[in-house]
Formats: C-alpha cells, structure tokens, sequence
C-alpha cells in the first residue's frame, strides 16, 4: 500500500498536542515529502478573530507542533498564512486581528516563522482544473510559490456545509471580497459544494494535519458548542480524512455534498476501506455532535427535482433572527452580507437597535452569523409558518375554503 492512503488519528493526552501531532506525522510516514531549504506554507483555519478556547480557528498550539515538526527538515522558509472571513472594506484587518486575537501571530513571532495576511502577498490568477463551477480563482501567488502546502483545518459543524474540515477549509485562499461573492453567486448548497471543490483543486495542499483538540458543535462554525475532542489527524487524502471525521462525529458523509463532487474529480476518495488506519480505531473514539438543521429529512416515496428544490428554497428556509442583548452594532453583519440583505438601524428607531434584515435579498449563505465577533446572530426555521406564506400554502388554503364553502352553502 502507498504511504499516500496512510491516515492517522491519535489521542491528545493531557493537552500534548505536540506528541500527538509528531505521533500522527510519523506513523503516515510524512518525513517522505520533507526535503532540506524548502520553503513550507501552513494554512489553518482563521475564521474571524476568536481566541483559541472558543475552538473556531486552528489552535496556536497545533499550529505550533507542525511548525517544529516541519523545523526538523531544515526548510529555508516557513509562512503560517491566510485570509479570514471579511468583506473588501474589512478584509485585511480583519485577518490581522483574527492572527491576533486566534493566537497565531504570537506563536509565529516565538517561533520565528512569516506570519501572513494573504491579502498582503501578491495576487496570481488560477485555472481551475476540470472546473465544475468557477473556471479561474484569484488568489495569492504564494501558493506557487511554495513547495508544500500543508493544511491544518479545524473540525466544526457548519450551518451551510454541516461540516468544515479539510475542503472546505481551503475556501480561505480566496481573498477580500471574493469570498463573498462566489456565495453570492451560488447561494444553494450544492452550487457552493461545487465552487469549494473547485477552490481546493488550485491548491491541493500535499499533507493535512487535522485539529480535532477543540472543535465545535451545533451552530457552527462560529457560534457552535466546544467540544474537547482531544485528536490529532494526519493524511494525504482530504476527502477520506474528511469521511473519517463524518464517521466520528456521527454525520452522514454524504450530507457533506463537496465530498461526493471531489471525489468525482479525482481528488480522493470516500471509501475508507481502501485506506490504512493507523492509531485509534473509529470505534473507540465515536462522539456524536449536534448537526446543525438536525437530523436529514427523508421521504418514504421520490418526490420531482422541482418539489425538493422548492422544499429547500421555500419550506425549510431559515430567517435571521438578531439578539438585541448581544449585538453590539459593529457592522460586521452588514459590510459582509454578499448581498447587502443587512443594513444598519434607522436613526427614526427608538428601541430595539438592531440590524434590518432584508428578506427578499437574503440567499441564506449564514456569512453574518459566522462573522459576528458577539455571536448575535441566530437562524430559525419555521416550516408551518413558511408553508402559509408560500403559494403552495396559500393555494392550499383557497382550496380548503372553497370546500368549506361548497360545504355550507
Ligand atoms: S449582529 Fe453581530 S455583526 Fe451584526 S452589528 Fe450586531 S454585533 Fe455586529
Ligand atoms: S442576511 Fe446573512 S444569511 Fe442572508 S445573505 Fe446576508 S449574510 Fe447571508
């Protein structure tokens, strides 16, 4: 078997990330890619600026075990770099302060390593590979650059994805206000699936450590529950190691649409019995999170292409819900909604001073609740209430009271 379908996962024990992380890079045997005066670029996961217990970006201490992992090989250069979660009028700043606040920036300066906003290097456009969705990506030239990406995701549900690892953490190579336009630009789940695939195939980072220290729960990726999860990943392959976590925190790998799409395109595989699994068994460290919108819904009998779609556009869409006893009006919600869907209070509002959510613009892309610094930004779903204000509803009710009608009369 090729040392290339080699996974890890080990057991953090008394918070030694280090010892696992060397435990997890050594047993896949990852030493094979390493050679003298490379030049190494680690991107973790930097959604917005939270300090590490809050388990939303790559934790500094991870960070910090792969940076004297990769030290052993004598690289000529090491960046730990990437681009937060941001609109155009913010963007830079905002992944200066999340390096900040995560963490990250501090563990760079100790270690003597480039600590980087991708918004400050300079810009390469990308062919996309087979493209599903996007047929070029921007992004920073640095991916060129370097002769090894390693990944470094954190695990989180995701509100729009249900799961955020190893794919979906290298939508962070799109810069400014990219980012918010390609989820403007595909608002259904499935088109966005497809744009990550797209975005993860200019990359392809060559190694990937997962960080399963401090993960999140529920409402994630940025207002979920911590979970100490205490495990360290280490692959070649994203798709599998991504299957992997599914089957650990008990979702439905196939809930997780980019995975289906990347592996279609070549980029890995879901069929974990191809691989070796080293370490724990999936077994022995199984822990159910909560799964954002719950468990899959399913219907005894197929229903038309065009009733589902309707269903998910209409029935089951969620309203954005702020809590006036958090926001603090910072404006993070509105500069970052793709579609200007937010705006600002009336000066003319007297109480509840909060955001006005615009319902006819919203595409449901949850941008303003993962970047909301003060987690005030909430979804709900009521499908009854949805059903009476669609037409189908409204049909039906005509329809009910013309029987009653014809009853009576
Ligand atoms: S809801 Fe959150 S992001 Fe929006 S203004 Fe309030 S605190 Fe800022
Ligand atoms: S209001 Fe929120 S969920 Fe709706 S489009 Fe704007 S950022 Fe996305």
């Amino acid at each position: 078997m090729s040392f290339q379908k080699l996974i890890s996962i080990q057991r953090i024990n008394d918070d030694d990330i280090k010892r696992a992380a060397f435990r997890a890079l050594e047993a896949i045997r990852a030493e094979s890619l390493m050679r003298e005066g490379m030049k190494v670029l680690l991107k973790p996961n930097l959604l917005s600026a939270k300090p590490p217990e809050r388990a939303v970006t790559t934790h500094p201490e991870v960070v910090r075990a792969v940076i004297h992992w990769v030290k052993q090989f004598s690289p000529s250069k090491i960046y730990v770099a990437d681009s937060s979660g941001g609109g155009a009028r913010i963007g830079l700043k905002a992944t200066i302060n999340s390096l900040k606040v995560s963490g990250i920036k501090s563990v760079c300066d100790e270690e003597g390593v480039e600590c980087l906003a991708l918004e400050k290097t300079k810009r390469e456009i990308y062919p996309v590979p087979n493209p599903l969705v996007l047929n070029e990506v921007v992004s920073t030239k640095l991916l060129k650059e370097v002769d090894l990406i390693i990944n470094l995701p954190k695990i989180k549900t995701h509100t729009l994805t249900y799961l955020t690892c190893c794919i979906k953490n290298m939508f962070g190579i799109i810069l400014l206000a990219n980012k918010a336009s390609i989820h403007a630009l595909f608002p259904r789940r499935e088109e966005f699936a497809s744009a990550l695939v797209d975005i993860y195939s200019v990359s392809v980072p060559q190694l990937t450590v997962v960080d399963g220290y401090l993960c999140q729960e529920g409402n994630g990726p940025s207002a979920g529950d911590v979970v100490k999860l205490d495990l360290i990943l280490a692959g070649y392959d994203p798709v599998a190691l991504d299957t992997l976590v599914c089957k650990i925190i008990g979702l439905d790998p196939d809930r997780v649409l980019y995975l289906a799409k990347a592996e279609a395109k070549g980029l890995g595989s879901m069929a974990l019995e191809e691989f070796e699994i080293i370490g724990e068994s999936i077994d022995s460290i199984r822990r159910p999170f909560k799964i954002p919108g719950g468990k899959k819904w399913s219907l005894p009998f197929p229903l038309p292409r065009f009733l589902t779609n309707y269903a998910g556009r209409i029935l089951f869409r969620s309203t954005v819900h702020f809590d006036e006893s958090k926001c603090k009006l910072c404006g993070s919600c509105w500069e970052n909604c793709p579609v200007g869907a937010i705006s600002p209070p009336s000066k003319k509002m007297k109480v509840n001073k909060i955001p006005v959510w615009n319902k006819s613009k919203c595409i449901t892309c949850y941008c303003c609740a993962e970047l909301c610094p003060y987690e005030a930004v909430n979804f709900k779903t009521n499908i009854l209430k949805n059903i009476l204000l669609s037409w189908f509803g409204g049909a039906m009710l005509g329809i009910i009271a013309i029987v009653i009608l014809l009853i009576y009369l």
